[in-house]
Parts: structure tokens; sequence; C-alpha cells
């Protein structure tokens, strides 16, 4: 349920409101005889409000006064006066927990909306059902021009082996294309392939396609070789919705900020349009993929700062995802012999582009899975990022020992994880890497530690699911939602609840360079809260996957509720 009433929005969107109130209480203030001045536009009261002690989290128990979108003042009962200034309005929280808005340090936002209009193949398992679902989704959307879907795994199916796209011939005379749960592979129908001109003889660098026993594409593109398809581009009205669609899904489980990890300028356009019309709401910091025309691009426009969009990221792609065996190892897969995985584009190319990156002064965010993409990346970032350039690893999943000491330091080098992969892989990962490199993947605790107590958490989503109190549980707990392995995978790399809540608060500002504004419950910051009822640092470990968010606040508006 979205909310309402009293609880005033008061972003830059609406601050000629915020002049109003200013004037009226001058107004109020200056007759003799009037009643209070309204010195805040709202109160949440009766709340326990987290507050982090370096790697704990303690709570103050009381109020906080908010105007103009940030938080005026935190005002503790134990003072025993009422401290608290007038306001317009007045939540009572009933004894609540409040904490700092959390943050998806790693997701795609449009990707996610996109995702949500499309064919739902999570969880399909098998080949089959898959293709059941693709024809239910075409006689239930008639009108669609193509058919996209997204969320297959064929890790998840009887012989784990990649599909080939005969059983989507005579659905549809319409382009079919299915991306596997990554993102780093799809399968397309033999139309979306002709209209695109691939055939058995297509092949692109940094990529695969798949071919059958007599040499025809089997419409399995993995990586670079995606580009190979002509583009199908989603309509202007069909973002703008997936936009809408994915703000909802992102408020009513307590989001209310979120890092997209590589969008091209035109979508970066649309949002903020979007936000400047008051349309999209949720602050949004955005990563441009690297291209050489988006370099030139950024480079002439400088960055792009308001209180809803920060622009100033790079996401370049150095290798592809474990799952698709396109992560890039320093020894063959365990599961297929010679093969090292994909390196998506030469070593002097990432060079030249740390460069141009550096001297504009942006961050660069690489996609980095692999111990050998890591390292590659990890050594770039050396000769190249600035002193405090924040630049990061995106994934960082399979890091060798010797190169965690390349994280912090002067430049303050990031790794940038998402538990939630740790928990979705656990499974068949050893099967991609073998016994012997295991200790070196989803070790958060260490990336943690290297990067000198910064480690900014996120999802992935729509790769993986957007609740972040799945985050939370995935990290601390390090088991999938059915509770398996009952005693914890790999639990020397476990983060502690209140390490959990940092990461998806301070750290992901920290590593967007918002920590000033964001990511902490203190005067002067953005009030932007995730409150439940129950206390995330306590509450039994089984529980915290099914607990609801009460109320998402977004610079000083309630922007969900489950209350009444
Ligand atoms: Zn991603």
């Amino acid at each position: 349920m979205l909310c309402d009433k009293g609880t005033t929005r008061t972003s830059y969107l609406s601050g000629m409101k915020a002049y109003l109130y200013a004037f009226f209480a001058l107004l109020i203030v200056s007759i003799p005889g009037c009643g209070p001045a309204f010195e805040a536009d709202v109160t949440l009261t009766n709340v326990h409000i987290a507050q982090f002690d370096g790697d704990s989290l303690y709570y103050l128990h009381g109020h906080i006064a908010v105007q103009d979108g940030k938080i005026l003042g935190i005002h503790p009962i134990e003072e025993g006066k009422n401290t608290l200034p007038a306001a317009m309005d007045t939540v009572d929280l009933h004894g609540a927990y409040l904490y700092p808005g959390f943050i998806d340090a790693h997701a795609h936002f449009l990707g996610q909306g996109l995702a949500m209009n499309s064919v739902n193949l999570w969880g399909a398992k098998s080949w089959s059902e898959c293709v059941d679902r693709v024809r239910t989704y075409i006689a239930e959307h008639p009108t669609d021009p193509v058919i996209r879907g997204r969320g297959w795994d064929q890790n998840d199916w009887p012989g784990m082996a990649y599909p080939t796209n005969e059983a989507l011939a005579g659905l549809t005379d319409k382009p079919i294309i299915l991306s596997r749960i990554d993102g780093h592979a799809v399968i397309a129908n033999d139309v979306a392939l002709s209209l695109s001109g691939i055939t058995a003889e297509s092949s692109i660098y940094g990529g695969e396609v798949l071919h059958l026993p007599n040499g025809e594409p089997t419409g399995v593109l993995i990586d670079n070789a995606e580009k190979l398809l002509q583009s199908f581009e989603p309509s202007e009205a069909e973002r703008t919705k997936a936009l809408l669609d994915a703000q909802a899904l992102c408020y009513s489980l307590g989001l209310t900020s979120v890092h997209d990890a590589g969008l091209p300028t035109h979508d970066i356009d649309l949002i903020h349009r979007l936000q400047q019309e008051g349309q999209l709401t949720i602050p949004l910091y955005v990563m441009v993929s690297a291209t050489e025309d988006e370099l030139l691009t950024w480079k002439e426009r400088g960055p792009l700062k308001t209180p809803l969009l920060d622009v100033h990221s790079f996401k370049v792609y150095a290798d592809g995802a474990l799952g698709s065996r396109g992560a890039l190892l320093r020894e063959p897969y365990h599961d297929r012999m010679y093969h090292h995985g994909l390196q998506i584009q030469s070593t002097v190319s990432y060079w030249d582009m740390a460069e141009a990156i550096a001297s504009m002064g942006w961050q660069m965010n690489t996609h980095a899975i692999g111990d050998s993409a890591n390292h590659l990346m990890l050594d770039t970032y050396f000769a190249y990022a600035p002193e405090g350039s924040r630049w990061r690893i995106e994934h960082a999943q399979v890091v060798s020992k010797g190169d965690l000491a390349l994280f912090g330091g002067k430049s303050q080098i990031l790794p940038s994880v998402q538990p939630t992969h740790a928990t979705s892989d656990m499974d068949w990962a050893v099967d991609r890497l073998g016994h012997l490199r295991m200790p070196d993947a989803y070790a958060y605790s260490e990336l943690r530690q290297a990067a000198g107590g910064i480690l900014p958490l996120g999802t992935d989503f729509p790769v993986e699911e957007v609740n972040p109190l799945y985050t939370l549980y995935a990290a601390t707990a390090r088991k999938a939602l059915d509770g398996h392995p009952s005693d914890g995978f790999q639990m020397e790399n476990a983060l502690s609840r209140s390490q959990a809540l940092k990461g998806m608060t301070h750290d992901a500002a920290f590593a967007a360079f918002q920590e000033d504004e964001l990511g902490a419950v203190k005067t002067g910051f953005w009030a932007n809260f995730t409150i439940f009822t129950e206390d995330l640092t306590t509450c039994p470990e089984d529980n915290l996957p099914t607990l609801k968010v009460l109320q998402t606040w977004v610079q000083g508006a309630c922007v969900y509720t489950t209350q009444p």
C-alpha cells in the first residue's frame, strides 16, 4: 500500500510547499496570540532508532523530527522532557524499529521492471516448463511485438545441459528472446536469429554462439554474443511502466535507493525526466554502461547530480558469470577441460578505459567474477585509480588470497557483493571451481576486512530477488531460503547482523560518495527510513526472511505502509 496523508513529501520536487510552510510559520510567530509555529513537517514518535557505533548497532528510543525531506533532529525519550518541535503532522510508531533507509548497491532497476513485464522463467524445473510458460504468456499477451522472458537456469534442470530452440518454433512468428537468470546468456528463436542475421558462421570476441552437431546455431548466445542480436528495444511507454513497477516493488520491500549497475544514456535521460515530472520518486545512483561513445558523451556533459539522481560512474565488464562458465578463471574450469571462461574486452582496452575514467574524475565499477578477472582489474585499478576514487569491483566472487591486499588502500578500492549469490550458487559452485578454490569464493568477511571494514551489499536483482531481508539472511546465516545447509555455507565468511545492516545502508552510501547524506539516521541526513515492528538484530534467524516492512520513507515522505 502506498501511503499518503499528512506525511507530506518535501523533496526538491515539492520544495515550494516547504517554502510556504516556512512562510506561514513565520507569519504565525509574528502574530501575537496565535498558536504554535510548525518547526517540522512531521515527527515520527515512539520509535527505536538504529545507530551504528563502529561494527555494532544500538537503538535510541525517541522521536525524529523531519523538515524539507531531511532529519531536523533526533530527540531521545530518556531526556525526560518533551523537546519535540511542533510539527504539521505526527506519526506514532508504537515502539517500532527504524533503520537508515535500505540501499541496494548493485541491481538492475530498469531490468527488474522489464522482467516484471515479461515471461517469468524463475524456478522452472525443466526446459519444457519454460516453453509451456512462454506458450501461456503469448496467449495472454497477443499484442506484444517481441516476446521477452527472463530467469531460466539450466543448473536447476535434469542433466543441466543448455537448451536448444527447436521447442520454440511454431509458438509464434514474432521474435522470442529468453535471458538466462544471470543475464549472461540468452536463448532466441529462429525468428530472432534470422532477423539478426545470426548463422552457423557467426562468432564474436568475448562471447560464444552455441551450435548443434550439424553446425546450425542452437539459439543460445553467451556474453558478447548477445550483442549479435538485433536490439528489439522496448518502447518508451514499456520502459516507463517498467520503472514505475520496479519502484513500487522496491518501496514495498523497504528499499529507499538503488544503484543501477549499468544503463545507456537514453535510459538515464528517461529516468531523469520521470523524476523531474514527479512520477519517479526513488533516488537512484546510476552507472553509465561504458562504451567509447558513452565516455565521450559524459565527458562533454559532465556529472549529473540532483537529490534523486547521481551519475558519475561507469560500469565495465571484465568477464561473464560462473553459472554459464563465462567467469574468467586462472586455472581451467573443474567441469570443462581447458576452458578458462571469457574476458569481455582486451586488457589494453581496460587500461585505456581506466585512464579515461580517471582523467574525468569519475568512478569505475567493473563486473569481475572469476579470480583471473578480479586479478586483472585489481591490477588495473592499482595502476590507474586516483586517491580516494573508490573504484569498485562488482561481485568480487572468486578472489585469490594474494589479491586481497589490492582492496582498500589510498584509492579505497571496494568490493561490492551480493550475499544471495553465495546461497544461490553454493550447490553447484564446487562443480565449476573444485574444492581447492572454494575458500576463495564468496569470502565476504575477508573482503570486508581487506577493504577496511566497508562492504556495500546488494542483490543484483532481477538476477536475485529484490527483498533486502534475503540479503541480511544470506549474509549472516549463509543459508538458502529453505534453510539448507543447516550449519550454513562457509560460515567463516558470515557477517554479523550489524555488519550486514551497515553494508545495506552506510557502506552502500559510501560506495556512492553519499555517506554524508544517506546511510545513517543523523541530523541533516535525508529522512530515508525502513521501519519494522521487530528488532532485526535480535529476532530469530529463521524469521528474518518472512518479516514484513511496516513503513518505508523517502526524503521525508512515507512511500509505503502496511499500517491501516
Ligand atoms: Zn549486475
